[in-house]
């Protein structure tokens, strides 16, 4: 996995925080903050978007993928994922598919409870025996 930086992690999961903040959960009251860092450098910020109909919303991760890819970045550096519960939380079955389409087995996958703790996973060991573009 690559390294990340305790300044860059702290970073992160602090614009994940406030990413968070802006969640629209009203449902699951489980608002969840993503930020994405792209190779470029940038910093895309994703929430969660419910929906009364519940199938056309959207995580967090998945929000912030969307928002850089729409802007044209496509290869990732690290991403942040915070909750508002104690427990740490993972990236839901779907966000880490949308993931792998972009993001190597190697990137580091940050996540953060309300308290501060945090783990670092790598997307591989998330996701293990993937399908992704490479299978095509
Ligand atoms: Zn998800």
């Amino acid at each position: 996995m690559k390294t990340l930086m305790e300044i860059e992690i702290k970073n992160m999961i602090s614009r994940a925080i406030d990413a968070r903040g802006r969640a629209y959960a009203p449902y699951s009251n489980f608002p969840v903050g993503a930020c994405l860092k792209g190779q470029t450098g940038a910093y895309y910020l994703g929430c969660n978007i419910e929906n009364a109909a519940f199938t056309p919303g959207i995580c967090a991760e998945r929000t912030a993928l969307s928002k850089a890819v729409s802007e044209g970045e496509k290869t990732f550096e690290a991403l942040a994922v915070v909750t508002d519960r104690d427990a740490l939380a993972t990236p839901c079955g779907v966000c880490r598919q949308a993931l792998v389409e972009f993001c190597k087995p190697d990137m580091p996958v940050i996540c953060a409870s309300k308290k501060g703790e945090y783990k670092v996973y790598s997307l591989g060991e998330l996701l293990p025996h993937s399908f992704g573009p490479g299978d095509l």
